[in-house]
């Protein structure tokens, strides 16, 4: 194809100068059309030094130079064998040496030409560079010799496509691509926030002259990124904000007066103080999207069930969805119990209802019969319409991904009269705060309230870690408390042992714990794969006491409360998450006895077991929050992978705050002037933030 003809959408494979086996190789790493080469950016760059003949190298400066291999050999044993060798050019001899290099033996040979960079030392009557970077080359391709300093750019590659395969492709193309890539920003707000072009910015990302250069067009792409999401979110929130309307619950003394008697505790001040600011939400016909933050224990559910019951005395209904059906279950057995039999009607929607119990339920829901509704995901299913659903709340929110709460909210909307038009309030509820660059990102339409004081009478929670030897003490002192009468969950990664990666399953823990180290105890197992009707009468009878030990996976990680439960063990610990322990850990502490929590791992890795100690040293749950931001990114926490949130390339959350923030602000104030994007100059930025966010955000029906 000539070059006039291509485009940003044309497959590699018609770019003159790119053979098909070059293209067959870039197409294993994702990379098909011309812009998805541009768009592939280096991870690094890397400084070049200009070549030098050996004779002219200078000690104590970091030199580069070319030449043949004509010795080289392995020195030592083992992996800390050091190979050396020894390169010619014809104007001296360069002495190099890689340490812990055992491997280099089967990649370098005599005979071979390669250009070594590094930092030259004085040796013997010569010069010596220790560690250089390399690359084999051609001795005949004279014209590649670098002349002068420059940066290169290293990009992901894999064995079969090399970085300086891609680089050599990028090189070909950006002539071709540069000008076809459109600017979506204003040139005055780019002058303002001082960004270089959009095609001005992926040129000094593959071909920078300077590092400054570098730090410029990074700043571009990194804002870029993030001002694209927060527009997205920004015209949802503005969306329905200006353009639903929601059910504005009646609130007076005599309401608040009649709820609080149904409740059995009195609420703690946090909880009081959260009631207050969600009942000025929903009074109002304003869309709440409120979320409830609160350390595990600290009585959300409580607040929750405030929430639905206004929207009950107001002659409405709610819902609240739950991520498992274990939580789903308890959360629906202690409303029904606290609400008695003369109070609203619950029902309880999951995977597991039989088919006439859901049809039943869908009528009732229908009809309006049923006020509240607690549920899983199921709820989200289309068949399930409500009369009129005034309040949706979402419980353990990070479980979810971010875009079940638009599905929720569309409930409302398709109502009978009363409901018509109608979007519910959206509470969700989460133990894991959300450290603060995320709530802005991610979130950054929620307002948020905290509970941030637990219920009277809360004892500590002891946790300490422990390793596979101290089982044997570990155990002893689970028995015990068994003893004492208190009841131990213990914890285990898998259902099924995995002995390729060294899971530990639920099954062999139960045998080993029946038969060695907690023999004659009562024990029985939960997890995901268990009939409903089984797990729903181990955990009763757990609750009742009739069990001693728990077997669990994670499936006990969010909500199940059972006071008497003091004691846990977590086998194999390192292969959780920090704030995913941290939930775990809040399954004890939970009535007025002391509890203790024993994080086994094996010392053979040694970051996760440092990892753990912050668990030992630490309740706080936001602290851990943004610890394991701090280890594992976002992704992995907030349930954003499944939920289509496209990861960032370039902005790094953690580091890029300040960036963040200014993105974020411009969104707002260009959402206030233009809500819908739809400026004919605003064409080229609208499709690309639909294209990016608008499934995950929910945007299908704005503007
Ligand atoms: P979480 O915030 O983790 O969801 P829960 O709602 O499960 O916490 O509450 C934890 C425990 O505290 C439950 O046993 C609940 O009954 C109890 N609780 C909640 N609020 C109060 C209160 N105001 N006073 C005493 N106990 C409370
Ligand atoms: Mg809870």
């Amino acid at each position: 194809m000539p070059e006039g003809d291509l485009e940003l959408t044309s497959p590699l494979v018609d770019v003159p100068g790119i053979s098909e086996r070059l293209a067959r190789d870039l197409s294993t790493l994702g990379l098909r059309a011309v812009g998805q080469l541009v768009a592939h950016l280096p991870h690094r760059h890397e400084r070049e030094e200009p070549e030098a003949p050996i004779a002219e190298l200078e000690p104590e400066t970091t030199v580069s130079a070319r030449g043949e291999i004509t010795a080289c050999r392995l020195a030592g044993f083992g992996k800390r064998a050091r190979f050396e060798a020894v390169l010619h050019d014809g104007t001296g001899r360069l002495d190099l040496v890689w340490f812990n290099a055992p491997y280099l033996r089967g990649k370098l040979h005599p005979g071979e030409h390669i250009r070594v960079q590094g930092k030259a030392k004085r040796f013997k009557s010569g010069i010596q560079i220790a560690n250089p970077r390399f690359e084999v080359i051609d001795p005949d391709d004279e014209g590649s010799a670098e002349v002068e300093a420059r940066l290169r750019p290293v990009y992901p590659a894999s064995e079969r496509v090399s970085s300086r395969a891609i680089e050599l492709a990028v090189q070909r193309i950006l002539p071709i691509a540069l000008p076809l890539i459109d600017d979506h920003l204003p040139e005055a707000l780019r002058k303002e926030r001082n960004l270089p072009e959009l095609r001005e910015a992926y040129r000094a990302q593959h071909a920078p002259s300077d590092e400054d250069e570098v730090a410029a067009s990074r700043r571009r792409l990194a804002y870029d990124e993030l001002l694209l999401m927060q527009l997205g979110v920004a015209m949802k929130r503005h969306h329905l904000r200006d353009t639903q309307r929601a059910p504005a619950l009646r609130s007076s003394d005599a309401v608040h007066r009649r709820i609080r008697d149904r409740l059995p505790f009195e609420l703690t001040k946090a909880q009081s103080r959260v009631v207050g600011e969600l009942t000025d939400d929903l009074t109002r016909d304003v869309p709440t999207n409120r979320m409830i933050q609160g350390d595990v224990g600290s009585g959300k559910t409580m607040v929750a069930l405030y929430a639905m019951l206004l929207a009950v005395e107001s002659g409405h209904q709610a819902a609240m969805m739950a991520p498992t059906e274990i939580l789903a279950e308890q959360h629906f057995e202690s409303i029904s119990s606290t609400l008695g039999g003369d109070g609203p009607r619950v029902e309880l929607l999951t995977g597991a209802a039989s088919d006439a119990d859901r049809a039943s339920i869908l009528r009732g829901l229908a009809s309006g019969e049923i006020d509240l509704l607690i549920g899983t995901h199921a709820l989200l299913t289309e068949s399930v319409v409500f009369k009129s659903l005034a309040v949706a709340i979402i419980d353990e929110q990070h479980r979810f991904g971010v875009h079940q709460r638009s599905l929720l909210r569309s409930k409302g909307e398709s109502g009978g009269q009363d409901g018509e038009g109608l979007t519910p309030h959206v509470v969700v509820m989460t133990a894991t705060p959300i450290p603060r660059t995320l709530s802005l990102t991610l979130f950054g339409d929620l307002d948020v309230s905290t509970i941030d004081q637990l219920p009277p009478g809360r004892q500590p929670i002891e946790t300490a870690t422990a390793t596979p030897d101290d089982r044997g003490e570990v155990y002893a002192r689970v028995r015990s408390a068994i003893e004492a009468g208190d009841q131990a969950y213990v914890v285990v990664p898998a259902i099924d042992a995995n002995d390729e990666i060294g899971l530990v399953g639920v099954r062999e823990i139960t045998h080993e714990l029946e038969t060695r180290l907690l023999d004659g105890v009562r024990i029985a197992t939960v997890h995901g794969r268990l009939k409903r009707a089984t797990r729903e009468h181990i955990m009763e009878r757990f609750r009742r006491g009739l069990i001693d030990v728990l077997v669990a996976t994670t499936v006990i990680e969010v909500g199940v409360d059972v006071p008497n439960a003091t004691v846990m063990v977590v086998e194999q610990a390192d292969r959780f998450g920090l704030a995913q322990l941290h939930q775990l850990r809040g399954r004890v502490g939970r009535g007025s006895k002391p509890s203790w929590c024993c994080l086994v791992s094996d010392p053979k890795t040694p970051d996760g077991a440092e990892r753990l100690r912050v668990l030992t040293e630490s309740r706080d749950g936001f602290r851990i929050a943004e610890r394991d931001f701090e280890l594992r990114g976002p992704g992995e926490i907030f349930g954003a992978r499944q939920s289509g949130i496209p990861p960032f390339r370039v902005a790094d959350l953690a580091k890029d705050t300040d960036l963040l923030i200014l993105a974020r602000r411009d969104a707002q104030d260009w959402v206030n002037h233009s809500p819908t994007l739809s400026n004919p100059n605003e064409q080229i930025l609208r499709r690309r933030v639909l294209k990016t966010h608008g499934t995950w955000i929910g945007l299908g029906d704005v503007g």
